[in-house]
């Protein structure tokens, strides 16, 4: 008898565990809430537009790449365009290009902060000598925090000579180490936050240096534009499990999970029963508590401690179909928008731009582009229905000027713009309250602070963006694939 498992949540952490786990001849059912796969790196249809939900930069498809990896160990691939000049940053009196090479974009950071070019290239040098001894630690993707006299092996494992030198960083921040380079002060910093808050949802006072270094690398070693977007990811994950016998079903919200005898029974909205001897949980941890018995959840909650929901961040998105005619003939396809030389990073003063490339179909038809802008906003903003409703207009005003402002003739070119505020991302995505993100990677959330994908619970597993090593693709890829490892004892290849 198939060892049964059923994947709650078809987000991209589920579905790696659950693609991973049928390929190795597990009896997986995934279960998704939604009519999409995907979660935030899903897709919808509007019209004759076809917009990514949340992600678009696609990393880890190049060569040993955590996605690379998984779809050459499904036999699957991935099209996508590799991007030399990985985005567009724009500050009110200047831009920068973020080039994939290194040299050129440490070249280009001092021709724009040239009175701390020397600190500057000092800086970077350690960033990306630290960013190189920590890829050399993940090739074997040990986990944090260890838990099991496994999981300590393997880390032990995974270390080499050289990452001692890693050892006085750990408690550091990015700040501390721009301090080393007396750039604290440097108009670099409000750059580096603006890099930051988008992949590590902190910024440079609080982000731990380690994951910061690796956050700043990531790009250099290939950042990737994928025709459609990354559901593409989702879409063959999906592919791959079905192909190995898995139940893939939409439109099924779980809402309890719980212990009988030694199995696991799953009930959905409709009433449906599902018995497994794993559960693998992709869906939100702010759904915990409504999912688990209390008991359960009491035990669960204690490995939960410290991690407060209120650090975690909601969006405001806007999606845009644009009349191609009316816009530039040559735009970045991604983009930054910083409104101010420094200061807040969030709220529409540091916007992120994806727009569909000139020949894909996929998202828009011949003469339109199809253009997502999103925003970090704090929920607090959003909690009264007065509230609510007066700042998602006044947002969406304040996000569509700032674009304007780079991309002179912008609003005339849109055809159509449908925002996606926090009770959207709620509504479509499933995320309690529409938090997104997963928790911030300061020093108190992140690496040894972080949740394991192991939890107390005998068999009941987490991958996604709240757990180790945290969000984006890559991230959640990693924490579906520690909890396949868990489950089967068995490695990736590369
Ligand atoms: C605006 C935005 C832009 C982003 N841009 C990028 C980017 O460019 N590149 C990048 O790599 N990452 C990006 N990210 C991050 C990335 O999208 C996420 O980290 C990742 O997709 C999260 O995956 P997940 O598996 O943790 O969860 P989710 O994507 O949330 O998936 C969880 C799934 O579980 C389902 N679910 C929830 N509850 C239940 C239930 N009770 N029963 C059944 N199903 C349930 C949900 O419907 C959902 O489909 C972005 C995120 C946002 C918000």
């Amino acid at each position: 008898m198939k060892v049964q498992v059923v994947v709650v949540g078809g987000g991209i952490g589920g579905l790696t565990a659950g693609a991973l786990l049928s390929h190795e001849g597990y009896n997986v059912t995934i279960l998704e809430a939604s009519r999409e796969w995907g979660g935030c790196a899903g897709k919808f249809q509007r019209g004759k537009a076809l917009f990514p939900v949340g992600a678009t930069l696609g990393m880890g498809l190049e060569e040993g790449g955590i996605h690379q990896r998984i779809f050459n160990t499904l036999g699957k691939k991935c099209e996508s365009l590799l991007l030399n000049e990985v985005m567009e940053i724009h500050f009110p009196t200047h831009h920068i290009t973020l080039y994939r090479d290194r040299k050129r974009h440490v070249h280009e950071i001092k021709k724009t902060f040239q009175e701390q070019a020397t600190q500057i290239e000092f800086f970077y040098r350690e960033v990306y000598h630290i960013a190189a001894e920590i890829r050399k630690l993940m090739t074997s993707l040990p986990v944090l925090p260890p838990k099991t006299t496994k999981e300590w092996l393997r880390l032990v494992k995974s270390l080499q000579p050289s990452s001692v030198q890693l050892m006085p960083y750990f408690n550091r921040t990015m700040i501390d180490l721009l301090k080393k380079h007396s750039l604290e002060n440097s108009p670099i910093k409000h750059f580096l936050d603006g890099q930051l808050i988008d992949s590590m949802q902190v910024m440079t006072d609080e982000c731990s240096s380690l994951l910061g270094c690796l956050a700043l690398d990531i790009y250099h070693e290939g950042a990737f534009y994928v025709n459609g977007g990354l559901y593409k990811f989702a879409e063959l994950l999906k592919e791959s499990a079905e192909s190995k016998g898995a139940r893939t079903i939409l439109g099924r919200k779980v809402s309890s999970i719980r212990k009988e005898k030694n199995l696991w029974q799953v009930v959905d909205h409709r009433g449906n029963e599902y018995t497994a001897e794993h559960i693998v949980c992709n869906a939100p941890i702010q759904q915990l508590s409504q999912l688990l018995s209390e008991s359960d959840w009491s035990i669960l909650k204690r490995s939960f401690k410290g991690k407060n929901e209120k650090d975690v961040w909601g969006t405001m998105t806007l999606y845009m179909l644009l009349d191609e005619s009316k816009l530039p003939e040559s735009m970045a396809l991604f983009q930054q928008v910083c409104t101010s030389s420094e200061g807040n990073m969030t709220e529409g003063d540091h916007i992120f731009l994806s727009l569909s490339h000139g020949n894909d179909r996929l998202r828009a038809p011949e003469g339109y582009r199809t253009m997502t802008a999103s925003t970090h906003t704090l929920l607090s903003k959003w909690d009264t229905k007065e509230k609510y409703d007066e700042y998602k207009v006044e947002l969406q005003s304040k996000m569509l000027r700032s674009i304007e402002n780079i991309i002179p003739g912008f609003q005339q070119s849109i055809v159509d713009v449908y925002p996606g505020a926090p009770k959207a991302w709620e509504r479509f995505t499933n995320r309690p309250n529409g938090v997104v993100g997963g928790f911030p990677q300061s020093l108190d959330n992140s690496l040894f602070k972080s949740l394991s994908h192991r939890t107390p619970l005998k068999n009941f597993w987490l991958c996604g963006d709240s757990v180790f090593p945290g969000a984006g693709t890559i991230g959640v890829s990693v924490s579906g694939y520690h909890v396949f490892h868990s489950i089967t004892g068995r490695s990736l290849g590369y």
